[in-house]
């Protein structure tokens, strides 16, 4: 009686319902006849059984129909083949008489039962269960992550996922080292441009500068009333404006104005005053200008030059760049508020006089000076800041201050527009120095900022390469730690399935891993089916070994059917079969073939005299040295009681003679001693050779003759009968 095992399970209820009843069913019937209950029991039990098994059929059926399976047809013929055998063994179960035949009808169909859920049921569960049908189903509703989880799943292999899980993140610092690499080097190239910006801005400066100088010298050329006086000064200072001039024309044309939208304007402005100057230049020349116009055009000209730098503060620097651009735009203010405050003071002094349009534009000059100072000290650093305060408490700024009360309280009586004037441009070149100190100061801190654009960008490099080298390495490394292992024990897997036990695999992380314990999994299973296989072996080997020796055993049996017990010579029955053998060779090989018959003489008397004991011991002593004396081809039987005959292939009646008168002779000359007492013993044979009546029969009874002749003349001795 076999029992359901769980693993024969499909998964879908029904069907795994009927095999488990067609099991029971099977199992009933091999109950029912080992208790011997009536065949209409046993009938009743088959009658249930080719019911089920034809629902079963027809169930499975429409499964694998619903399901489309390929191998329909093939699950169709073999339910077909069984439901016609059902019938059959049910005929033989029923006709049949003896215990075995009737069990070995549900030993088939038990082994049709297991066989059928086995080879056809359980490889179809594939296709049972990607038509859903199968108990082990997921669940419907799933989480989010649990979606996302068989997303992936579906997707992507499972070596392609972790592969996944340890590149992206390694790829994402790929990306952001690349990204990073990207905005340095915009950064440099910002850095760059900054410094050609820089480097114009400082060109502005100086024509800022210079332009301030040329309308001051203006200005006193207007006022003054002899016409030589500043035209000298006035025409070497034009050079030197045109000459800054021509200098910064040609950097704006080098500098790609694209990149610079936000200066663009600026520089065209720049152009249009640069040109507007040489008119107003010719209209100072000819005096046909007033100062305040004069000085009203050249601040003009200055003041867009001086909109420049704060452009450049808001370009895309850093935080101290634009700081430090930002103070050196409120510092170039500044000075040109002095410059302008120079103009103004210096009109008013020469005439000693004050009109209301002189006076309000210096006083205004005074508060946007405290204002550009007040910008100043919001972006300036601490060392830019005491160079300021040393500037503006110097003696000759103490000396402007002075000067400045004065005009403001319109005392006029001790101040001299020369001192003013000179001091003033003092005051204005002190400006100018403290103005290329912070210009230098930007150039070092662009040259330290694409210094450091140029080091972060290699060191991002590095940085990138040595990510790019740890994805190839983890590249690497999984290939050979993960894939090669899993194709490891793919391989070993499938070898098992195909029946191979030599696949030992061990894991390359002896510490345990994931893989070790598949690998182990693997191990003790294979080791398990090793065992089964062995046990099966030695368990067939033992089987063999058994039947080997059922085998000799009745070929024993069989032997001593054929063997004289007593004497160890055959009996007639198998002399008769051996003969005429025998004889039938003689008769295909024509070769010569010889009958011994011998009687040992009186045994009566042996028997009477010493008992039939030693009369056995007697009969022994006979067939041992007739046997012994026999050549293997010879047969020697024992056919009646102390009657032996001998076959003796191969020989003529003269050999045949030769080897009876040399037994004779042993048996006469044998000096027997059987418990104490002597005995001897003779033998008379008759001989005869086969010839042309070829039966054994005759020949037989020919050496009876003989023998018969033999004992009449005297016993003890050969006669021949030809
Ligand atoms: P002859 O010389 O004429 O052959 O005289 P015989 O006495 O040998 O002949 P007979 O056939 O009269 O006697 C055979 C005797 O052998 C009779 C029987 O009791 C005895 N005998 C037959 N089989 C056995 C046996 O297996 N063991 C013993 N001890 N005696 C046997
Ligand atoms: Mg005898
Ligand atoms: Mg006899």
């Amino acid at each position: 009686m076999i029992e359901w095992n769980e693993g024969l399970n499909l998964g879908i209820k029904a069907l795994d319902d009927d095999h488990k009843r067609l099991l029971q069913l099977i199992n009933s019937l091999s109950e029912s006849i080992d208790k011997n209950e009536p065949k209409n029991i046993i009938e009743h039990i088959f009658l249930e059984l080719e019911k089920l098994t034809k629902k079963h059929f027809e169930r499975e059926e429409d499964y694998l129909e619903g399901c489309s399976c390929t191998k329909l047809d093939e699950h169709k013929v073999q339910h077909a083949d069984f439901l016609s055998k059902l019938s059959e063994l049910k005929n033989k179960a029923l006709s049949a008489n003896d215990y075995i035949s009737i069990q070995d009808v549900t030993v088939y169909l038990t082994e049709w039962l297991l066989n059928h859920v086995i080879e056809e049921d359980i490889p179809t569960i594939t296709v049972f269960q990607k038509c859903g049908l199968t108990q082990h189903e997921e669940k419907k509703d799933k989480s989010l992550l649990e979606k996302l989880i068989k997303i992936t799943t579906d997707r992507f292999s499972f070596t392609k996922r972790i592969f996944l899980s340890a590149i992206v993140p390694l790829s994402g610092m790929l990306l952001f080292g690349t990204i990073i690499i990207v905005v340095n080097f915009n950064e440099y190239l910002n850095m760059k441009r900054t410094s050609t910006i820089t480097n114009m801005t400082s060109t502005i400066n100086e024509l800022v500068h210079n332009l301030q100088i040329e309308r001051g010298l203006s200005s006193g050329y207007l006022t003054s009333i002899s016409k030589d006086r500043f035209k000298q000064s006035l025409h070497e200072q034009r050079k030197i404006v045109d000459n800054i001039a021509k200098n910064l024309s040609s950097k704006v044309k080098s500098i790609q104005l694209n990149n610079l939208i936000l200066i663009k304007t600026n520089i065209k402005i720049l152009q249009e005053d640069l040109l507007s100057l040489n008119n107003i230049r010719k209209d100072i020349n000819d005096k046909e200008i007033s100062k305040k116009q004069t000085i009203d055009t050249y601040s003009n000209i200055i003041k867009n030059l001086l909109n420049i730098t704060p452009k450049i503060a808001t370009l895309n620097l850093n935080k101290e760049l634009s700081s430090s651009i930002a103070t050196l735009s409120s510092i170039q203010l500044f000075k040109e508020s002095i410059g302008r405050e120079r103009a103004y003071g210096t009109a008013i002094l020469e005439k000693k006089d004050v009109t209301i349009d002189e006076y309000a534009p210096f006083i205004e000059l005074i508060g946007t000076q405290i204002a550009f100072l007040n910008t100043f000290e919001h972006t300036a650093s601490e060392k830019q800041k005491t160079s300021k305060n040393l500037l503006i408490n110097s003696y000759i700024a103490k000396q402007i201050q002075a000067y400045e009360k004065d005009i403001k309280n319109y005392n006029f009586n001790n101040l001299d527009s020369k001192v003013w004037f000179k001091s003033s441009t003092h005051y204005i070149n002190k400006i100018k120095l403290f103005e290329d100190d912070i210009l230098q100061e930007i150039n070092a801190l662009i040259d330290k900022n694409i210094d450091s654009t140029v080091t972060n960008f290699f060191l991002w490099i590095t940085f990138n390469t040595i990510i790019l080298a740890i994805n190839l390495f983890i590249l690497y490394t999984f290939k050979k730690s993960t894939v090669l292992q899993i194709d490891k024990l793919t391989n070993a897997m499938r070898d098992l399935a195909t029946g191979g036990r030599g696949f030992r695999l061990s894991p390359i992380n002896m510490n345990r891993d994931e893989i070790a314990y598949m690998y182990d999994a693997y191990e003790t299973t294979r080791q398990k089916l090793l065992k089964g296989d062995i046990y099966t072996q030695l368990y067939l080997s033992k089987n063999k070994i058994e039947l080997k020796n059922k085998e000799r055993e009745n070929i024993k049996l069989e032997e001593m059917a054929f063997i004289d017990p007593l004497t160890g010579t055959v009996n007639r029955r198998k002399f008769e079969e051996l003969s005429n053998k025998e004889i039938e060779r003689s008769n295909r090989y024509k070769t010569n073939l010889s009958f011994l018959m011998m009687d040992i003489d009186h045994f009566k008397h042996i028997n009477d005299n010493y008992g039939h004991a030693i009369g056995d011991e007697v009969l022994k002593h006979f067939a041992s040295v007739c046997l012994e004396m026999a050549r293997s081809l010879d047969v020697v039987a024992r056919i009646g009681g102390e009657e032996f005959v001998v076959m003796l292939p191969e020989t003529t009646s003269n050999g045949a003679y030769k080897f009876a008168e040399r037994f004779r002779k042993e048996i006469y000359t044998s000096e027997l001693n059987i418990d104490g007492k002597d005995i001897r013993y003779t033998v008379s044979v008759g001989l005869s050779c086969l010839n042309k009546n070829k039966d054994l029969k005759s020949v037989l009874q020919r050496a009876d003759q003989a023998l018969y002749r033999a004992k009449e003349s005297g016993r003890n001795r050969t006669v021949i009968n030809k």
